[in-house]
């Protein structure tokens, strides 16, 4: 791509502005950042987010009432039923983190997939292209 400065850019120190070689306008090219992913990939991104949300709120849940459950009735006798309790809350609050743990992950991809990239864009007609 052929840049060539705009005289416009004297009136301004701050952003650089470029002349568009898509719609032959002096300087409507202005830094600017687009999406980098298409756009069934960002939707993608934010249901991915939302589930993360849903899954770290569920995991937290989880081992929130394991905690409370565990409160309310402390385990202390040295039964075999107590034990099989001790192994079920155990499991419930393995359960949760693991819920937490895939939530983070979720929520990681989504971020990802909602990157946006520095670009050039053209005030006028829209036209883009890599700012690197
Ligand atoms: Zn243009």
């Amino acid at each position: 791509m052929n840049l060539r400065r705009s005289s416009v850019s004297e009136r301004n120190d701050v952003e650089i502005w470029f002349d568009c070689n898509a719609c032959k306008t002096a300087g409507t090219i202005s830094p600017s950042k687009a999406p980098k992913f298409k756009k069934n990939i960002r939707v993608l991104g934010i249901v991915f987010a939302a589930l993360s949300f849903l899954g770290f709120a569920m995991g937290v849940l989880i081992i929130l009432s394991a905690g409370v459950s565990s409160f309310i009735a402390p385990l202390s006798e040295k039964s075999p039923e107590a034990a099989g309790q001790v192994l079920a809350l155990t499991l419930v609050v393995l359960f949760g983190v693991g819920c937490c743990v895939i939530a983070i992950v979720c929520g990681f991809l989504g971020w990802l997939f909602l990157l946006r990239k520095k670009v050039y864009k053209c005030a006028k007609c829209g036209f883009t292209f890599d700012r690197t």
